[in-house]
């Protein structure tokens, strides 16, 4: 398939786990790609990842936190700037924070996650939106999790954070779906990346591995999910294929949602 040939795609979060996966995905189908992510040293290793695999793919890195407006605005003007046009925004990049029982989440704990996880993903929409709606076409997929659609425990900042990911996504979808811009959410369960070993290293400390036989147990298909798994589901997300698919949420879990 060449579902992204010419268009132009920003993935934030692109230094790692699902960014990257999505990255590879959407670079073999020949798209021009703006890697955002606070951590430079990950960007160049999915640049170099992509590279020696599809050489002739056009890949640009910008280092930013995605919790600052104007490094937000920067990562989006550049693209404008670079390429002329933003075809696909993944507005991915996000943490999982420390787990508490709420009466002990710290407050700045809980307004890092937020900022990061939610008022990252509001600044990137506000900014890529506006283009969006101007050029009259356009797709965003914005990393929820099953933590936006059921309570985890343990993790009110994330909990509050992606529930907010899940109420922006239909609140604009409605509001840009006339302009001919589609906006979707995914709610992936659990999917090893860096971001779940470390989710399980606070379970089990060195254990973890064990901790996540045990984690497993739970989801029907008896495994973890696999960031690649979710770059096939976002490059579908992102292309033509799916502009009709708009201000709703997809789980990405193996069926650990028949629960709720
Ligand atoms: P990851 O830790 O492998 O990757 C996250 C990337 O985001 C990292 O490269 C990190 O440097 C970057 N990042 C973090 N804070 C940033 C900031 N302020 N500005 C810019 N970049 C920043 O984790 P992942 O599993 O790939 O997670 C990607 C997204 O998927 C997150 O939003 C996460 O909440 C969500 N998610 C993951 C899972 C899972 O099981 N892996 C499940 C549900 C949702």
């Amino acid at each position: 398939m060449n579902r992204f040939e010419d268009k132009v795609i920003i993935i934030t979060g692109g230094g790692s786990g699902l960014g990257r996966a999505a990255a590879k995905q959407i670079a073999s189908e020949g798209a021009k790609l703006v890697l955002v992510d606070l951590n430079m040293a990950g960007l160049e290793e999915t640049k170099q990842v992509i590279l020696d695999e599809f050489p002739q793919v056009t890949v640009e890195l910008v280092e930013a936190n995605v919790a600052k407006e104007d490094d937000v605005k920067n990562y989006v003007q550049f693209t404008k700037d670079t390429f002329g046009q933003i075809d696909g925004f993944f507005n991915n990049a996000g943490v999982e924070g420390k787990q508490n029982l709420t009466e002990d989440y710290g407050i700045e704990e809980f307004q890092k996650v937020v900022d990061i996880n939610l008022n990252g993903v509001f600044y990137g929409m506000k900014h890529v939106l506006k283009i969006m709606k101007e050029q009259g076409f356009g797709s965003v997929v914005n990393t929820a999790s099953v933590g936006g659609i059921r309570g985890v425990g343990n993790q009110s900042g994330y909990a509050a954070s992606k529930h907010g990911v899940v109420g922006l996504t239909k609140n604009s979808g409605i509001e840009y779906g006339q302009f001919g811009v589609s906006i979707k959410a995914i709610a992936p369960g659990a999917i090893m990346t860096a971001m779940v070993e470390g989710s399980l290293r606070q379970i089990g400390g060195d254990n973890w591995e064990d901790a996540g036989k045990e984690f497993v147990k739970a989801n029907p298909m008896l495994r973890f999910g696999k960031p690649e798994e979710v770059g096939y589901l976002v490059a579908f997300l992102l292309s033509h294929q799916a502009d009709f698919i708009n201000a709703t949420v997809i789980p990405i879990d193996g069926g650990q949602s028949y629960k709720y």
